[in-house]
């Protein structure tokens, strides 16, 4: 469009294993489209980052379409519209979609979901996070895969995160004794400080499941698993009866994507503990992305509601913000902020 230049990046080729910044390629001076009949153009503010893009950037089979080299990296981001062409949206309106992709401008139609944000709810960012697709996770599975109940123990890994964060406060507004594992003591401190009652640095834990049944001696109500791996393993250890394993991601797989992936078996655990497993995504629950959002923002406006944010600068940081992800180096919601 007139004399505006896009810039995106690209998927340079499927990673074996960890991906890293050779995986990805910016490229520059592309022209910018005039949006079409219905469409609008907008320009991102912020970009989100997240760890379902590692399942993105794979050949092996996954529950959405991936990206092929040479294609548009995906990803959610809100921005303002500069054009449209559309009776919905004017110059000016800020949006939010999960259809973004990594760039600059993008043009954005009925099917991309767009929704209109409103800047005096929240910063526009927080749709990409407590009001945006995180948030709906963590409502999601507590509330629908959960279905916590007060005075239940809950278990939450990532529990500094954007969904953990989000997590962490709602279980213990609903009455549950929260149990946090990150990766470090200034994570853990964070989490105390949003409500978590107890904390467990999984690297530092030794006896990772011994740690576990000290902080949950009647054992484990709901696990909220964000990582998969060993943390997963050392919490099926530690069930209570009638307990609930909710498989949000599996984030500590992120180098052996398509490699067996199991660990020690629990399988007696399980039926001891009469407990259920059940994977979800956010996205089976749209139906109740109302009821969850006026939830959070009841919460917001207890005054209770903290969030950490950690924004890396510029389009040309996207790749290794990314990165910090799947290495524990993001310290709360991990976004990048253009323009
Ligand atoms: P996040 O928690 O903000 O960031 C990822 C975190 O994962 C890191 O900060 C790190 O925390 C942890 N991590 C990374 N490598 C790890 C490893 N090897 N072992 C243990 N922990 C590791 O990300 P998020 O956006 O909130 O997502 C959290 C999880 O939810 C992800 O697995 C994601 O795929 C999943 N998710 C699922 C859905 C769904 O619909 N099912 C929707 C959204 C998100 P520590 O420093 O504490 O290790």
């Amino acid at each position: 469009m007139s004399n505006l230049k896009n810039r995106r990046w690209v998927l340079a080729d499927y990673p074996d294993g960890m991906p890293d910044e050779r995986h990805f390629r910016l490229e520059d001076g592309l022209d910018v489209p005039e949006p079409g009949d219905g469409e609008i153009l907008v320009q991102a503010k912020y970009l989100s980052v997240d760890p379902y893009m590692r399942g993105r950037i794979s050949s092996a089979a996954n529950y959405a379409a991936g990206v092929a080299p040479g294609e548009l990296m995906q990803g959610g981001g809100v921005g303002e519209v500069v054009a449209s062409n559309s009776p919905e949206f004017a110059s000016g309106d800020i949006v939010e979609s999960r259809d973004f992709g990594w760039q600059e401008f993008t043009i954005l139609g009925p099917k991309n979901g767009i929704n209109k944000v409103d800047p005096d709810l929240a910063p526009i960012q927080g749709s990409l996070s407590y009001l945006g697709m995180p948030g709906m996770t963590a409502w999601a599975g507590l509330f629908r895969v959960g279905e916590i109940k007060q005075g239940e123990t809950v278990v939450i890994s990532a529990a500094s995160g954007a969904v953990g964060q989000v997590a962490g406060q709602l279980a213990k507004a609903h009455g549950c004794k929260t149990v946090a594992i990150a990766s470090t003591q200034a994570k853990l401190d964070w989490c105390s400080e949003i409500g978590y009652d107890v904390g467990i640095n999984y690297r530092e834990a030794g006896d990772l499941s011994a740690t576990l049944a000290h902080a949950c001696p009647d054992g484990v109500d709901f696990y909220f698993d964000n990582t998969a791996g060993p943390i997963h393993d050392a919490v099926m250890e530690n069930l209570a009866l009638g307990a609930r394993i909710g498989i949000c991601g599996t984030i500590s797989l992120a180098g052996q994507l398509d490699q067996p992936d199991i660990g020690p078996r629990y399988h007696r655990k399980i039926l001891v503990a009469r407990a259920r497993v059940q994977g979800f995504l956010v996205h089976d629950f749209a139906v109740d992305f109302d009821e969850a959002r006026k939830h959070i923002i009841g919460l917001i406006d207890s005054g209770k509601f903290k969030f950490k944010e950690d924004i890396s600068d510029g389009l040309e940081s996207m790749a290794s913000a990314f990165l910090r992800l799947l290495h524990s180096e993001n310290f709360g919601k991990q976004l990048v902020k253009l323009g």
